[in-house]
């Protein structure tokens, strides 16, 4: 069973959990997240996200998984859940809740999630990541611009040939 809905008052209680997808190959990339359905189904998520990632070589929204997917493979990744907790919603859209519990996992453990999901202060802009094709690296979508011409990125497309 993957969650349980009580209606008390307006406000509906739903079972979410904190997950860890990590690497078989390397016990230092791991990933925290957050669900309200099956981890195995979040799992399967990912990798037809990071699948769509490759179609269009463009926005990726919080991607931090891509570069290692494609470093070792996503067959090399596994999922396992941290905890489960019972959030109080006000509607199905809202994960602050289980955000924040996220949040906490992600200041704990050493894991690769390039931002934490809980900041209520941050716009969705300064949310989004870019993947630059060029040197294989997220930046802030905002600042993809002024990211190709650092050292970095023109060494890369230098190397490259591009
Ligand atoms: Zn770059």
């Amino acid at each position: 069973m993957c969650f349980i809905i009580v209606y008390k008052s307006k406000m509906l209680y739903h079972l979410g959990c904190v997950y860890k997808i990590f690497c078989e190959d390397d016990e230092n990339i791991s990933y925290i997240g957050s669900t309200f359905n099956c981890i195995e189904q979040r799992l399967e998520n990912h990798k037809k996200q990071y699948q769509l990632s490759l179609e269009d070589n463009n926005i990726t929204y919080k991607y931090a998984l891509r570069p290692y997917f494609e470093k070792y493979g996503v067959d090399r990744f596994k999922i396992v859940k941290l905890k489960d907790y019972v959030c109080c919603r006000s509607d199905k859209y809202d994960f602050k809740q289980l955000h924040a519990y996220e949040a906490l996992w992600i200041n704990k453990l050493k894991c690769i999630n390039v931002l934490t999901p809980f900041n209520p202060l941050s716009k969705l802009t300064a949310k989004m990541l870019w993947y630059c094709p060029i040197c294989k690296t997220l930046v802030q979508y905002k600042e993809r611009n002024r990211h190709q011409k650092t050292k970095k990125c023109l060494k890369a497309k230098e190397q490259n040939g591009v």
